[in-house]
């Protein structure tokens, strides 16, 4: 038989084989097996998910991962970080998990080398301490960057801005311009960079440094809503100063996966008038104070709007046996008042103690406006499916310069404001949550959201942004011009 060499090397031709390495956390997970599904959809890709093993329970991410076949899971052995105190910051044992997990990771990557036709490493931005050991194995590598690309901005301009300011950027006297971005004050940057003298402060610089050495930059935003900051990291590339930019998102689930509260909670909602419900929520992790809870209670009390309340265990309360309820998690009457409870009883509120399904939840007619801490995969939920007006109330990382380009960028926020204690006052929430819900400023917000819930559709459309970087992207890790 005679067969052209094209013909031959087309099929002799392996399957590429991707590496998805997610150093960290849900937040960070999720989005990535998001793009994994989307550029399974591209071309004929086999995937390897990647995870350090930081002893907790992997359940949902196998769960999730079961859910897109043609993806494979790698678990890394697990690190002692015994030698941590408590007290260090959060980012140095996930940074620790992933240095001493470098060895077992060249294991992975080069046994896959060794067995399938390996072409690319994604990883997201803690990854960024293996990039040196991939970059010696040949292997193309792309970062992926949960976040907007005003993150990027900050991780462009902060080498810059670390030379020319001697004091902490919160003393700052101006409001810092990115650039393509919306001014920001010090205050509202990234928190580990606002102790310059701190080990963090240090590690972030070295991480940043890392970015540079990426064959390109995966960033889950789009044009349309951030098109100033993705035209400067153009510039930036097209100088040499930065990997290519590929603006994938959003990249964002399309559904919930089953919790306890699911039907409970999506029927409380399919009871309430359109619009009419804030839905509250501070991510995966993000918990307040007693006190806090106790003022945000008096808001939502006083607001005499209906809600709907993911409210975790407040960070000052020690978890003692007493507390419980019987599936294990704190009863909110412990921390709550007597009268608000009384209205969750009377239906005019829904409280969960553990996870709502966020997805169906902002998607819900009833839903009118949404109290978030800002994470960037819930800011792009509550654009893509939601499209209601923002409360924006920013816990930590990056979700202060996310509230900034919310509610200043986007005008589809308002912000609260901490007092001189640190605590947003129950009188400010009420006055929020009533200008959202029902007030005319709240009309206006809910306009631009449904502008930009628009033009999100429109990325995500066949020929849009978003599909465009993802099919750039896939031809690029499958070996292809
Ligand atoms: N989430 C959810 N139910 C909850 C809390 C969070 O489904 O009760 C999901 C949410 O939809 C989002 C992710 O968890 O996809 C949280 O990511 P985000 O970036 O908003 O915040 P983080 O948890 O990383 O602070």
């Amino acid at each position: 038989m005679n067969y052209s060499a094209t013909a031959m090397e087309a099929v002799a031709q392996p399957q590429p084989h991707v590496a998805m390495f997610a150093a960290t956390g849900k937040g960070h997970l999720f989005p990535l097996i998001e793009l994994a599904r989307k550029l399974l959809r591209c071309q004929s890709f086999a995937v390897t998910v990647i995870i350090p093993d930081d002893g907790s329970s992997l359940e949902p991410q196998k769960d999730l991962l079961r859910t897109v076949p043609g993806t494979n899971l790698a678990l890394l052995p697990p690190v002692s970080l015994d030698d941590i105190p408590p007290t260090a910051p959060i980012e140095i044992p996930i940074i620790l998990s992933v240095t001493r997990s470098i060895p077992a990771l060249r294991r992975v990557l080069a046994d896959l080398q060794s067995s399938v036709h390996l072409t690319a490493f994604i990883a997201d931005v803690f990854g960024v301490h293996a990039f040196p050991m991939v970059k010696e194995l040949g292997i193309q590598i792309y970062l992926f960057q949960p976040s907007p690309a005003m993150m990027m901005s900050l991780v462009l301009h902060l080498p810059q801005l670390d030379q020319s300011c001697t004091c902490q950027f919160r003393d700052l006297p101006e409001p810092v311009k990115l650039p393509g971005c919306v001014p920001v004050n010090g205050s509202d940057l990234f928190d580990p960079i606002q102790d310059r003298q701190s080990e963090v402060y240090k590690s972030v610089l070295e991480m940043f440094g890392h970015f540079k050495e990426a064959d390109g930059v995966l960033i889950n935003s789009f044009p349309a809503m951030e098109e100033d900051t993705f035209k400067a990291l153009e510039e930036a590339c097209e100088s040499g100063g930065f990997p290519p930019v590929y603006p994938i998102g959003p990249v964002i689930r399309s559904g919930s996966e089953n919790c306890n509260s699911k039907e409970e909670c999506l029927k409380w909602l399919d009871e309430q008038p359109d619009r009419s419900v804030l839905f509250v929520s501070f991510g995966s992790g993000g918990t307040l104070s007693s006190l806090q809870m106790k003022e945000l209670a008096a808001g939502l009390e006083g607001s005499g709007q209906r809600f709907l309340l993911v409210a975790r265990r407040p960070n000052d309360l020690v978890r003692t046996g007493a507390y419980f309820s019987g599936k294990g998690e704190m009863d909110p009457g412990v921390y709550f008042p007597a009268s608000f409870m009384e209205k969750v009883k009377a239906g005019k509120g829904f409280v969960v103690t553990n996870w709502v399904p966020q997805v169906e939840v902002l998607r819900h007619a009833a839903v009118g406006g949404f109290l978030t801490h800002c994470g960037w995969n819930s800011a792009l939920e509550s654009v893509v499916h939601g499209g209601v007006p923002l409360i924006a109330w920013p816990l930590f990382a990056e979700q202060k310069m996310n509230a900034v380009l919310l509610s200043e960028g986007l005008r589809v926020a308002v912000r609260v404001r901490e007092g001189e204690d640190g605590v947003v006052d129950g009188d400010q929430i009420a006055k929020l949550v009533r200008k959202v819900v029902e007030g005319a400023e709240g009309a206006e917000l809910r306009r631009r959201a449904r502008e930009l819930k628009e033009a999100a559709g429109a990325a995500m459309g066949e020929d849009g942004s978003c599909n465009k970087a993802v099919a750039d992207l896939a031809r690029k890790v499958s070996g292809k011009k």
